[in-house]
């Protein structure tokens, strides 16, 4: 168990130190030892760590590397050769034919839009560029302006001809933003290549918010996957840990990207009613998926956000309508609320929480 944490740590510590001179001009880290093959790389506006164990550890782990560019320029709102970008860029105006993948997000993105009724949505574009959160232009916009872009944000007006695999935002202005579920999607997309080279054990991790755990770990143990600690550094300690073998984890919290102004927090999670940073008094989600739920990686993804907007009593009744994940909740009163199941899996749980039975 030792072993397992310090092997851990070590791996987070590289992170960590990897991300701290990420302007150097390599931004990939390889590491090759006994059976493991690793590689460590900025990719989708975060650390991207891929492992894989045994004979084409190696060959899967490129492939995928490969495939998660491919990935992040689908997706991102910044490419302008990329299925996002056109969406956008023709909003008000044209259908936009698409490819698979980009379709597919979409599709599960309005599903989910739906059952949970409206507390995960793609098109909050226009209030992510109004917020700027996380870019230099981050500000606290006026009530007048979020008002002016809220009739824009509706996911009843994206239409999906899926037989020509086109996709039409109906009103100009209007954008999509897939930073809620794209890096669940190539979580996704990742496992397959695995399966493909037979890789049986290995793991996944998107930025620490997207991770899948396949078999075991070097020593022949469940991975030990540390959970963030809304308001300290990995370095200073975790929520607590969680073992995991082939289940996908994913958490979104306030403190990814934020800022505060006049001791008031304000995130990167949008409230697509409100147009407001959602303000539930959630700090952060985690939800575990097993690995046979299909797409496990972006329904984690997605879910995260959701249950982030939807708050403790809404969030847990929605998972609980749900079947095969399990659920943990912080809040800003520092309190733990989780699902039966999901109790008995966090170890270690930081002393600033206190589990509510
Ligand atoms: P992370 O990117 O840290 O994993 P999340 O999975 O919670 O975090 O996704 C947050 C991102 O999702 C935001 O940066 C934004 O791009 C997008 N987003 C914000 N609010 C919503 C929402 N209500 N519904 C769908 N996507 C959202
Ligand atoms: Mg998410």
């Amino acid at each position: 168990m030792k072993k397992v944490i310090s092997a851990m740590l070590a791996a987070v510590l590289l992170t960590t130190a990897f991300t701290a001179c990420s302007s150097s001009s390599s931004s990939t880290k390889e590491k090759s030892s006994n059976d493991l093959y690793q590689r460590t790389e900025l990719k989708m506006d975060t650390t991207i760590d891929l492992r894989a164990m045994g004979p084409k550890a190696r060959t899967a782990v490129d492939e995928a590397m490969n495939r998660l560019d491919e990935i992040d320029q689908e997706a991102s709102t910044n490419n302008e050769k990329g299925d996002v970008w056109k969406i956008n860029n023709a909003a008000g105006k044209d259908y936009v034919k698409v490819g698979p993948d980009t379709l597919k997000m979409i599709k599960t993105a309005v599903q989910y839009s739906k059952l949970s009724g409206g507390a995960f949505d793609i098109s909050v574009g226009p209030l992510i560029k109004l917020w700027g959160i996380g870019t230099e232009a981050a500000r606290v916009p006026s009530d007048m302006e979020i008002k002016a872009v809220l009739p824009l944000v509706g996911y009843d007006k994206i239409s999906i001809n899926e037989k020509d695999s086109s996709v039409k935002l109906e009103k100009a202005g209007m954008s999509i933003d897939l930073g809620g579920i794209a890096k669940g999607f190539a979580v996704d997309e990742v496992i397959k290549i695995y399966k493909k080279y037979q890789i049986t054990d290995g793991l996944i991790n998107l930025g620490g918010s997207s991770i899948y755990a396949v078999g075991k770990n070097q020593s022949g143990s469940q991975w030990t996957i540390g959970i963030q600690h809304p308001r300290l550094d990995r370095n200073q300690g975790l929520l607590g840990k969680i073992k995991l073998s082939g289940e996908a984890l994913s958490t979104s919290g306030d403190y990814e990207r934020y800022f505060i102004k006049d001791g008031k927090r304000y995130h990167h999670i949008i409230d697509p009613h409100t147009g407001y940073p959602a303000d539930t008094g959630v700090m952060s989600d985690t939800i575990v998926i097993k690995g046979d739920v299909p797409d496990a990686n972006m329904i984690g993804d997605l879910l995260t956000t959701t249950v982030f907007v939807s708050g403790v009593d809404k969030g847990l009744k929605f998972m609980e309508s749900l079947n095969g994940m399990e659920c943990a909740i912080t809040t800003t009163d520092n309190k733990v609320y989780a699902s039966s199941g999901m109790k008995k899996r966090i170890v270690d749980l930081h002393p600033d929480f206190k589990e509510v039975e």
